[in-house]
């Protein structure tokens, strides 16, 4: 556990941080190099093993930089070389990703889980430990410190003081439930289905895919090998892969109800929020993990400005992000909603507008700016 920077023997951390998730992890491990005393916990007992979040983009890798993950994230993963539009099985339009668009790549394929294990690795060697097995239940703050109960799988309640409090304990966040934070937004009415599968098929292995089915869409992504990322709206999304493709062993399957919301503000007094606890959407755009990351970074730089005597920092994280994110949630949003295909006068625009505009440079310009994280730009001050 690494030591408070502040001398007073009553705070027990600098910044407690709840949620060892992408956020969390890059969180701690953006402070510990700043020399500032963190502890991160986390409730589950153990690391997650599964997929989630496959692509890493550009502004994540250049984020990690000097931290020597990116390194590894590139090194251990894939480059998605581009992207396929499919109306059912017929192309309709190919194109490449850059390799540059300020950055190396646009999209590195690797799983959530070995991100998340090279950033505890990383968080580590700065002598960091993530503890598990251990929940935040309920805080209160006052004018100089945050008073938060952690319970213990085993039981044990613990109460700890720390100068700072970071939030990134996921959708359900029990942060933003007791600072009485709204998290306004709406949700698709049908579960998204998702397959890890082997899929024997004539698909570019090194594009993204995404066909258009009259009952919705298919979204595809190759993991490793003939291992595939499936995900479909529709009834049956396997069943009109097997028109062209042969579908073997699945090796993870889920399903899961997408929203569209933001937290009513990223930060009130000593507590922030940041990943999903502030903001969630569809995965469409790959961008839930990477701009988790992204408000971990900007609030690095604010809560290490905010612990050396500025607290106004914490106010331009709150204000800074938040607007990010209504952004970010606002074009995810409508992206979704045109993929989706519904109602019918959508489903016209997909197929009949979308194919004729994805020739254009500037949506095309737009479209990689999206999945390369690159469409609002990078500011840690206002
Ligand atoms: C199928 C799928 C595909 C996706 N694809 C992509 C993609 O390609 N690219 C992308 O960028 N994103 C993607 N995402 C989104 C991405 O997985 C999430 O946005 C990301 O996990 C958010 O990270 P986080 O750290 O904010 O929250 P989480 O990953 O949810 O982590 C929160 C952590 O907090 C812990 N926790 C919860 N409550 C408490 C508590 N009270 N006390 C302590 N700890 C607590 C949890 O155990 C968990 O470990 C995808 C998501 C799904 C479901």
């Amino acid at each position: 556990m690494g030591q408070p920077n502040d001398t007073s023997r009553a705070i027990h951390a600098a910044v407690l941080i709840a949620g060892a998730g992408p956020t969390g992890l890059a969180a701690a491990l953006f402070l510990a190099r700043r020399g500032v005393g963190v502890r991160i916990v986390d409730a589950a007992p153990q690391p997650s093993v599964t997929s989630k979040a496959l692509a890493v983009n550009s502004r994540t890798l250049d984020m990690l930089q000097d931290t020597g993950v990116s390194e590894r994230i590139v090194t251990q993963g894939w480059s998605a070389r581009g992207a396929t539009l499919h109306q059912q099985d017929k192309e309709i339009l190919s194109f490449d990703l850059p390799t540059t668009l300020g950055a190396p790549r646009a999209i590195t394929v690797l799983p959530q889980a070995r991100t998340e294990a090279l950033l505890t690795e990383a968080l580590q060697a700065q002598g960091v430990i993530v503890e598990r097995g251990i929940s935040l239940k309920s805080l209160v703050q006052d004018e100089t410190q945050v008073t938060s109960t952690l319970v213990h799988m085993e039981g044990e309640t613990e109460e700890v003081k720390s100068l700072l409090l970071l939030g990134a304990d996921g959708a359900r966040s029990t942060t933003r439930q007791a600072l009485g934070l709204d998290f306004a937004g709406s949700n698709l009415p049908e579960p998204w289905k998702l397959w890890d599968l082997q899929l024997d098929t004539p698909l570019d292995p090194w594009h993204a895919h995404i066909m258009f089915e009259p009952d919705g869409f298919i979204f595809l992504l190759r993991l490793q090998a003939n291992l595939w990322r499936v995900i479909g709206n529709g009834h049956d999304p396997l069943g009109a892969l097997r028109r062209t493709c042969m579908v073997g062993p699945v090796a993870w399957q889920s399903q899961f109800h997408i929203g569209h919301r933001v937290a009513a503000k990223a930060a009130v007094g000593r507590v922030a929020l940041g990943g999903d606890a502030a903001h969630i959407h569809s995965p469409i755009g790959a961008r839930g993990m990477n701009l988790g990351i992204e408000d971990a970074y900007v609030y690095a730089d604010c809560a290490a400005d905010a612990l050396a005597g500025d607290m106004t920092r914490l106010h331009d994280y709150a204000v800074l992000r938040h607007a990010v994110h209504k952004e970010v949630v606002r074009r995810i949003g409508a992206i979704t909603r045109l993929v989706h295909g519904r109602p019918t006068w959508l489903r016209w625009v997909r197929d009949e507008v979308v194919p004729l505009a994805a020739h254009l440079t500037l949506a095309r310009q737009l479209m990689l700016r999206t999945v390369g994280g690159l469409d609002h730009p990078l500011k840690t001050r206002p």
